[in-house]
């Protein structure tokens, strides 16, 4: 019988094995070498998901208003949904401007 030959890194145990079958395929993420692995664990795996843009935007609004800070967002490759990340001066500024333009749009 095939088994899938686990980085130990990355799938020390079971609750890790666990979170990563929620965004990809086990046996696909095994057969990927260890620097492609550590890459979805970081940029993937280790963050909350977010099913859509409309989630994010509320999520970068919550963010700001409470904590006062400008995340950064992407479309993942590996679950379909969304994470957010923290962002360079410039693309804070682009950030920043469309979380006003979210809320006045909101109250309008
Ligand atoms: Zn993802």
């Amino acid at each position: 019988m095939f088994m899938p030959q686990f980085q130990k890194k990355t799938i020390a145990d079971l609750e890790t094995a666990t979170q990563i079958s929620k965004r990809i395929n086990l046996f696909k993420f095994a057969r990927l070498n260890e620097s492609t692995q550590a890459r979805i664990m970081r940029g993937c795996v280790k963050k909350d998901r977010f099913e859509n843009i409309n989630e994010v935007a509320h999520h970068l609004v919550f963010k700001h208003d409470n904590e006062g800070v400008a995340l950064n967002f992407y479309g993942c490759g590996v679950c379909g949904g969304y994470h957010v990340t923290s962002a360079n001066k410039t693309r804070r500024k682009q950030i920043k401007e469309m979380i006003i333009n979210l809320k006045n749009n909101i109250i309008e």
